[in-house]
């Protein structure tokens, strides 16, 4: 039997970094993990190329860790290759378990993104309106770049995922805890989210300042109120994802005196995170009159956008296209 240590892989797709910054904020337990396993890919950290995975014989990393959502055609073929090479692959973060905030792409379309990030952002200057092509000419040699698609897909909606490492970023212990069940081969059954199953307000402290019967008439943004560091958001009348959340970040938000914005993800019992959270809010706004009602949903800014922050490639919604920008 062989003695050498596990290979690990970690990549990113359409992410902003911060799932690699949670591997380094390991801080001296990274050097623990480092001794269990062989990384044989990490490009953001160390110099291994995509010929090096190629040349691995399919299966022989034991785990990938991959975060960010998939919008590229390169990091389609990058995590398709991956998953040949990997026994088990984890979907690492928000963007990789959901879509996250890359998926919220998907209430528009390449060609209005293209156009409002090259042509009409105030910082722009392009007269001549130029957009990234997939293959250009110049100087007499042919440039290419990957396919931009037009929507935009979590992880296990292009590749099999065995596990869910959830959070923006995931949390220094879940990710420890995984990376020692996987070392130990103890791990939950296949598909798992590896956090408890639990709301985040079943174990938030502000639980027990909400009311009986919890109603309110007004909804507020946070700087529009002085914030009660003990009280429930909701209570306050401000948007906090809890009910609609999985437990399992420690409450990092909340203990900032900001609300949940649903990074984790909804529990195992529920499809569609926005449409809970919807159904939550439904219950306790104060009013049957349908003016009122109206007028207390009006005042939710950006309500998709609220709802479904990090989870839209993954909801009932799915692909919402606004073809113009108004
Ligand atoms: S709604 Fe937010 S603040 Fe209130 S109990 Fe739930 S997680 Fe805590
Ligand atoms: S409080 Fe909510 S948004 Fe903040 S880290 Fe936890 S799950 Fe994510």
């Amino acid at each position: 039997m062989s003695n050498a240590k596990p290979k690990v892989a970690f990549y990113w797709c359409a992410s902003c970094g911060g799932c690699e910054e949670s591997i380094v904020d390991l801080a001296e337990d990274i050097l623990k993990v480092v001794a269990a396993v062989d990384i044989v890919f990490w490009p953001v950290a160390l110099d291994f190329k995509k010929k090096d995975v190629e040349a691995m014989p399919d299966g022989s990393i034991a785990v990938s860790f991959i975060n960010g959502a998939i919008r590229l055609s390169e990091q389609e073929e990058m995590v398709k290759m991956l998953r040949r090479k990997s026994g088990l692959v984890v979907a690492h973060g928000s963007c990789a378990h959901m879509g996250g905030i890359p998926g919220l792409g998907n209430f528009w379309n390449k060609e209005t993104i293209f156009r409002r990030a090259y042509h009409t952002t105030p910082s722009t200057d392009n007269p001549d309106k130029v957009v990234p092509l997939e293959k250009t000419v110049y100087d007499g040699k042919e440039l290419t770049l990957p396919s931009f698609f037009d929507t935009v897909y979590s992880l296990d909606q292009v590749i099999d995922v065995d596990y869910y490492l959830p959070g923006c970023a995931p949390p220094r212990d879940l990710i420890l805890n995984a990376v020692t069940a996987i070392l130990e081969g103890k791990l939950p059954p296949k598909g798992s989210v590896l956090s408890p199953n639990k709301s985040e307000c079943d174990t938030c402290d502000r639980n027990k300042t909400k009311p009986e019967k919890l109603s309110i008439k007004e909804i507020k943004r946070t700087w529009e109120i002085i914030l009660d560091p003990e009280k429930c958001f909701l209570a306050q009348g401000v948007i906090c994802m809890g009910p609609a959340t999985r437990d399992g970040c420690g409450h990092r938000c909340i203990n900032g005196n900001m609300p949940c914005r649903g990074c984790f993800g909804p529990t195992d019992q529920v499809y569609d995170q926005g449409a809970k959270f919807l159904s939550a809010l439904a219950s306790i706004l104060d009013t049957n009159d349908e003016k009122e009602m109206d007028r207390i949903v009006q005042s939710i800014v950006d309500p998709a956008g609220t709802f479904y922050r990090f989870s839209l490639p993954k909801s009932l919604l799915g692909r919402k296209r606004m073809e113009t920008i108004k």
